[in-house]
């Protein structure tokens, strides 16, 4: 019953991405239309439902549990459910408890953010120009941000930036972020941009900015120094000599990561996502809420499991995109 949950290519799943909710206070312009029209709140998991599924996950083996959206702290009572998962890193049995967000609220939860447990955390941030930044999130300020960046530091997270490699955007920006967050203490991540959601007409290929180009660039001016990888995940790091600060890349497009893969997602409906990238899901609420017995449930996780795909589809490569995923990120969360 309580048998690790390993996939068809002997890939132990051990770290859950939860998404609470498909709201969002900023309408990133690759990640949501403007004009959105959300889930109902009627179907949505409530917070007890999201802890029930959670602590399934955690009883079968996860030891990382990752929240995120939607921007996860715009949902109702989302510091009830973080209290609640602290228990299981009080036990132990589950290794971190971590969030990515857009760093709006950070300026009001990192405290409490901190007392249950948490120890890191993804802020996204593309730019640290006030007008850019409202143009890429529609609605966001960047002043907000920086000081829920600020808060979350004092706190005593320790804060890693992701920012989206965007062409013609923040190609400009690349040393003066980095600089930015070598100065903060901060580790900086970039991520490609992904076909999904809306794409419009452009199919998103001429923002599209390789991270193989980006890293030619940074080795211009720092000596980076490549550093194993043992996250599981899409990431590779590397040190700059310089700074001492690690840089992420996530190249979900042009490397392809997913042999190491240990994650698979769950939305704020309760699919459970096996590969980010593929269409394929389980729907978790029916057997959740069929039974208050878990037996229905597990079975249910270990069915999809089985079902995990080797890997995703996408792929920039003949000028036109393919694998695309009409799903938005906020939906299964990044
Ligand atoms: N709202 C939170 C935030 O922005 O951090 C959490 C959810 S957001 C969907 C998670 C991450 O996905 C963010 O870092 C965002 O930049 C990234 N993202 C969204 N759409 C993307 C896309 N089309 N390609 C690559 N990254 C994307
Ligand atoms: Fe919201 Fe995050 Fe999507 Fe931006 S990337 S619209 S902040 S969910």
């Amino acid at each position: 019953m309580n048998a690790p949950l390993i996939d068809p290519f002997a890939r132990a799943i051990t770290y859950l991405r939860v998404s609470v909710t498909d709201r969002c206070d900023f309408r990133c312009v690759y990640c949501m239309s403007e004009n959105m029209t959300f889930l109902p709140k009627a179907d949505l998991l409530t917070l007890e439902e999201l802890d029930r599924l959670c602590t399934t996950f955690i009883g079968l083996g996860v030891q990382k549990l990752r929240i995120t959206g939607g921007e996860p702290l715009v949902r109702r009572g989302i510091m009830t459910f973080f209290k609640a998962m602290s228990r299981h890193l009080d036990t132990g049995a589950l290794k971190e408890l971590t969030l990515t967000t857009n760093g709006s609220q950070l300026a009001k939860y990192a405290a409490e953010l901190a007392a249950c447990g948490i120890r890191r955390i993804n802020v996204s941030l593309d730019t640290l120009d006030p007008e850019k930044f409202a143009r890429i999130t529609r609605w966001g300020r960047l002043a907000q941000v920086l000081d829920g960046i600020r808060a979350a530091t004092a706190a005593g997270l320790k804060v890693k930036i992701n920012a989206v490699a965007l062409k013609g955007v923040n190609d400009d920006e690349l040393f003066s972020l980095a600089e930015w967050c070598a100065t903060e203490g901060h580790d900086l991540t970039f991520i490609e941009v992904m076909p999904m959601g809306d794409m419009g007409p452009d199919d998103r290929l001429d923002q599209y900015w390789s991270l193989d180009d980006l890293r030619g660039q940074l080795a211009t001016r720092y000596t980076l120094i490549d550093l194993p990888d043992n996250t599981g995940g899409p990431a590779r790091y590397v040190r700059l000599a310089e700074t001492g600060q690690r840089i992420g890349f996530i190249t979900p497009l042009t490397h392809n990561f997913c042999e190491s893969c240990n994650r698979v997602r769950l939305t704020c409906t309760g699919e459970l996502f096996m590969c980010l990238g593929q269409e394929d899901m389980a729907d978790l609420r029916a057997p959740l809420r069929a039974s208050p017995d878990d037996a229905q449930l597990t079975q249910a996780i270990r069915n999809a499991i089985l079902k995990k795909p080797k890997g995703h589809d996408f792929d920039y490569s003949r000028q036109h995109v393919v694998g695309q995923m009409t799903r938005h990120m906020s939906h299964t969360g990044g």
